[in-house]
């Protein structure tokens, strides 16, 4: 059950006002515990997205476009504060929409605030040079919004994702157009309802849920977007960047990952364990950086299987209210995506399972969590994004083998190394194709300052961090004679 909410969320937010879609219709939003519905949400399609963009537009000739940055700054600031304020609503509509468990949901709205914070700190500590140049010349850069900017977003951490994204497109100045995902919303409409309380003008946030193939791509498609961010599946993206292409405007891509985690015996086990088995399993393995391969060199190959195994018996899955290790995945759809991997891995040697739990309602999406071993780095399991609690051990033998199969795959998002060596850090630190490489660790908790994205498949374009707000700008030179 839904709690009371403030908004309507069968309604679009366009131009500062809640209205329903033009096409008259709703879509059902599903709760994956139960698989019971939680609400109607609007089914928008490309006359919202046209209504939206042109909001956007007048926002930034308008009241959002005479913002200073530190007036900016100051409305990021409160919409964090607003956002921890709703702490516990926020993360009960994300654990029902998504079926997170409660105290991951309640990470991830921390996370949604300390975005809003991070960038109305920033917004306006960004701007161009001087810059020395021939005698006669003064010359200058000014960094300027894209204008109107797209974001397109997935249900796996809505909130999380759209802080990072949305928050700091808002810290440069530029108006949004956001199309959550048709799985999962709420947090979305939400989140955009307390930035006008906030004091966001109308017209700088507008939010149109619908499908994928109606309200997304008319958004990537719209000529009147000037930078489009996007999270999602490879597919997907590649008919992103496809469109946005037609209108030449830059893109953002944050794709999916095959994340390797390399275990040399030298390393601390005991601190690497939990990072090993929870970076596969978090989010029920649906996260872009879920760690899906455990490479171990063969001397701690056998300790290091058995102690995840352990791990992996005491892991349950049940409905994201009862807040125990895992929740459901988004859907029945993904449940049976993942089932076709766990068919395809019917000649692998499973080494553990976790379990569901037996009072998990029937209609619910749910998928015990489950560790392969001995797993060639060739095979599909190893090689394509699973989205689900599932993790291969591959054992490997010297340093040269674990970064070719770690670099074998044509994604590169995440990668870390266990190990005492410093050297060895350092070389493979170099040497992993991945956006990201974690010594010791893997994650470093998340924080919004580091820079996140990835290489390869995995997609191009930084958010997160200060660097995002390079992303979602651009450089104005000017260059004056003067004599
Ligand atoms: P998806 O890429 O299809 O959907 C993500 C977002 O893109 C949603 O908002 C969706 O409505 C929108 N979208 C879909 N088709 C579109 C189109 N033609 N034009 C514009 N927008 C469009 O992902 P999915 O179907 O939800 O999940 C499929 C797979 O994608 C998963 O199994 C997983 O492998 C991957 N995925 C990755 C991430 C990530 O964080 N990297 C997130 C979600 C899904």
């Amino acid at each position: 059950m839904l709690p009371d909410l403030w908004f309507d969320p069968s309604l679009c937010l366009i131009n500062g006002a809640w209205v329903p879609p033009a096409s008259g219709d709703t879509l059902d939003l599903v709760n994956p515990s139960d698989g019971s519905t939680l609400c109607a949400i609007a089914r928008g399609t490309s006359p919202d997205i046209d209504a939206a963009v042109a909001a956007a537009q007048a926002a930034r000739m308008g009241d959002w476009g005479r913002f200073t940055a530190a007036e900016r700054g100051r409305v990021l600031t409160r919409l964090g504060q607003l956002v921890l304020n709703h702490t516990d609503t926020l993360a009960l509509l994300e654990a029902l929409d998504v079926g997170k468990p409660l105290t991951q949901a309640r990470n991830d709205v921390i996370a949604l605030a300390r975005y809003c914070e991070f960038y109305g700190g920033a917004a306006d500590k960004v701007h161009g040079e001087t810059i020395p140049y021939l005698d006669g010349y003064t010359v200058y850069t000014i960094r300027e919004p894209y204008g109107v900017t797209g974001h397109i977003v997935p249900w796996n951490y809505p909130m999380q994702i759209i802080g990072r994204s949305v928050g700091a497109a808002l810290a440069m100045g530029n108006a949004c157009v956001l199309k959550p995902a048709e799985e999962a919303c709420l947090t979305a409409l939400a989140f955009a309802d307390l930035a006008q309380q906030a004091g966001l003008p109308a017209g700088a946030l507008n939010v149109v849920p619908g499908l994928g193939a109606e309200a997304g791509a008319a958004l990537s498609e719209h000529p009147g977007i000037q930078h489009i961010s996007f999270t999602g599946s490879v597919a997907t993206g590649s008919l992103i960047q496809a469109a946005a292409a037609k209108n030449v405007v830059p893109v953002t891509l944050e794709l999916g990952g095959k994340s390797p985690q390399l275990v040399f015996s030298d390393a601390d086990l005991d601190a690497a364990l939990p990072f090993l088995v929870n970076a596969g399993i978090q989010n029920a393995g649906q996260t872009c950086s879920a760690s899906s391969r455990i490479l171990v060199q063969r001397p701690v190959y056998d300790q290091v299987r058995a102690r995840m195994s352990t791990a992996y018996g005491k892991l349950r899955a049940a409905p994201a209210t009862d807040n125990l290790e895992l929740g459901p995945l988004i859907s029945t759809r993904q449940q049976q995506i993942v089932q076709s991997f766990l068919d395809k891995g019917a000649d692998l040697e499973t080494a553990a399972t976790g379990e569901i739990v037996s009072n998990a309602p029937t209609n619910g999406a749910y998928i015990a969590p489950t560790l392969f071993a001995d797993v060639s780095p060739n095979h599909a399991l190893a090689q394509q994004e699973i989205f689900g609690p599932v993790q291969v051990l591959i054992p490997f033998d010297t340093e040269e083998e674990a970064l070719e199969i770690a670099n074998g795959t044509e994604y590169g998002l995440v990668a870390s190394v266990w190990s005492q060596n410093g050297a060895r850090q350092m070389r493979l630190a170099r040497q992993l194709r991945s956006g990201q490489v974690f010594l010791n660790n893997y994650g470093a908790g998340g924080g919004v300052e580091l820079p996140f994205g990835g290489t390869g498949k995995s997609g191009h374009g930084r958010e997160k961090g200060f660097e995002a707000l390079f992303h979602f700008s651009q450089l104005k030179t000017v260059a004056a004679l003067h004599g």
